[in-house]
């Protein structure tokens, strides 16, 4: 890690923040130990790790690339790196992301942009000298960099509508956003709080699987994570696979027997390049391959999901960024010539632009002429988002109980045929763009709401869901992820899938 972080790191741009590699080697050199003594804590002992920098941690600065944290070193860490810590796991440092997770490129950030890493890799600065730099996608960019480029076994990152599925599927990794109330949140800075989920850059589906189960635990400190008692009662509705109609040869070889997979109709959206439909076509096909029934199925809210999670992250974004005041901590301006004036010039200061940008958005639909309009309709539409993934999975919602909205049809076991366990969907409309295409003024800010059209579904239904690299681009030989869905809870059935395209 440390060699290649020494190689890489200029670059890509992806760690902003390092521990000091003597302390990495010391860790690493008493988890060898206890590796050599069998007495090791977990799978990923010794492991190193990046955290992306809206983690508090007591070690290095916890910045969220804003200048209002700037100098912020939290007084605690994170309950989901304390578990990793439990489990050996050494941080390598902290990692660059867009301001407050705002951001689909990593390019509103106060430490300047990631850069993608895949085709720089084991090659010599001559051959990439000509290279234009992509973008590493966002808000978990660095995180996805610094897997890519392996700097580190995994990291964290934070995905509140597609910011670790995207990134993911750019730079070539595997991006995992876990149902909400999974992992617990305490000690990830606030993004939009009904939206934002801990979730995970891995190399594999296997290593994803592996530092989830470490996180997946209760929390008291954050009140929207699942208890122990819920956690069992999800899992007691997940029905297993019934495979008594096949033979044992069958089940050997191909794991998704019994497996129904759907494709939704409305994520074949005009802006897909063909080479992403090819793509999705290609995992479709290898799904069938390993035994899975494959069905097209209908989200028909999807085109309404992005205006919704706009209005509603950034109205969330708007009450939470008003703790950076300038006066508990943080930035404080020293300009305070008259009334209101510090925090006035505070956040002028310590904000950036796109940031501002939000937060004005956010304040204005929740203004009373706006609210029933805006905010409240925007509720409405998640709920519509919602109840259009009930009606597709063959399971219940397991916290809500709901099967959309054909109860009866449900009961009797009609539908049961026509709904799925999964459902397969490309990540992104294309590969990474060219960093010069999306900084700066180069792209309108809501044309740019639209990298996200994907991956907002799940993250408004609350669904856990995995960008699995799957091949790269015929045309620019970037990589390019596919998307594996399932019903909330049932984090099983996408690691199932994922294997299987991995
Ligand atoms: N790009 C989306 C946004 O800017 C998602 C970001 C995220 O998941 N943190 O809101």
């Amino acid at each position: 890690c440390l060699k290649n972080i020494a190689k890489y790191n200029q670059y890509t741009n992806a760690f902003v923040d390092l521990t000091q590699p003597d302390h990495i080697r010391s860790q690493a050199a008493e988890a060898t130990r206890r590796w050599e003594s069998e007495a090791a804590k977990s799978a990923v002992d010794g492991a190193v790790m990046g955290y992306k920098m809206n983690f508090c941690t007591s070690d290095l600065r916890t910045t969220c690339s804003s200048a209002m944290l700037e100098n912020f070193k939290a007084p605690y860490t994170a309950t989901a790196i304390e578990l990793l810590e439990k489990a050996g796991v050494i941080m390598g440092g902290k990692t660059n992301m867009d301001e407050f997770g705002m951001g689909s490129h990593n390019v509103y950030s106060h430490a300047g942009p990631a850069r993608n890493p895949f085709k720089i890799i084991d090659r010599s600065p001559d051959e990439t000298k000509e290279l234009e730099a992509r973008s590493a996608g966002g808000s978990s960019g660095g995180s996805a960099a610094a897997v890519a480029s392996n700097m580190c076994f995994a990291a964290l990152g934070s995905d509140t509508g597609g910011s670790v599925r995207l990134p993911a599927s750019y730079c070539g990794v595997v991006g995992f956003k876990p149902s909400y109330g999974r992992i617990s949140r305490w000690g990830l800075v606030a993004y939009a709080s009904s939206l934002d989920t801990v979730g995970t850059l891995t190399k594999t589906v296997d290593d994803a699987q592996t530092i989830y189960d470490i996180m997946a635990k209760e929390d008291p400190k954050d009140s929207t994570c699942l208890t122990e008692r819920q956690r069992k009662a999800i899992a007691d509705t997940i029905n297993p696979i019934d495979l008594t109609k096949f033979s044992d040869q069958e089940v050997k070889t191909k794991p998704l027997l019994g497996v129904r997979v759907g494709i939704p109709q409305e994520f074949n959206v005009a802006e897909l390049a063909p080479a992403t439909k090819d793509l999705w076509r290609r995992g479709i096909q290898a799904l069938k391959d390993a035994g899975a029934v494959v069905i097209p199925v209908s989200l028909p809210n999807t085109k309404l999901a992005v205006g919704a999670y706009f209005t509603l992250a950034t109205a969330e974004a708007s009450s939470n960024l008003q703790r950076y005041d300038g006066i508990r901590y943080g930035h404080q301006s020293d300009k305070n010539d008259e009334k209101d004036a510090l925090y006035t010039h505070t956040r002028m200061e310590g904000f950036g632009k796109e940031v501002k940008r939000r937060i004005l958005l956010g304040t204005y639909v929740l203004t009373s002429g706006s609210f029933d309009n805006f905010f409240l309709r925007a509720q409405k539409i998640r709920q519509m988002v919602r109840n259009d993934f009930d009606r597709v999975f063959s399971r219940r919602n397991a916290i809500t109980g709901s099967c959309g909205n054909l109860v009866e049809d449900f009961e009797n076991d009609n539908s049961t045929a026509t709904r799925v366990h999964a459902l397969l969907t490309p990540v992104a409309v294309s590969t990474a763009p060219k960093l010069k295409d999306v900084i700066g003024d180069q792209i309108d800010p809501v044309d740019a709401f639209l990298d996200d059209i994907f991956t907002i579904p799940a993250s408004l239904a609350g669904i856990p869901s995995m960008s699995v690299p799957f091949g790269t681009c015929t045309k620019d030989g970037f990589p390019m992820g596919l998307q594996v869905m399932s019903q909330y809870g049932d984090e099983e059935m996408v690691f199932k899938v994922a294997k299987v395209i991995e």
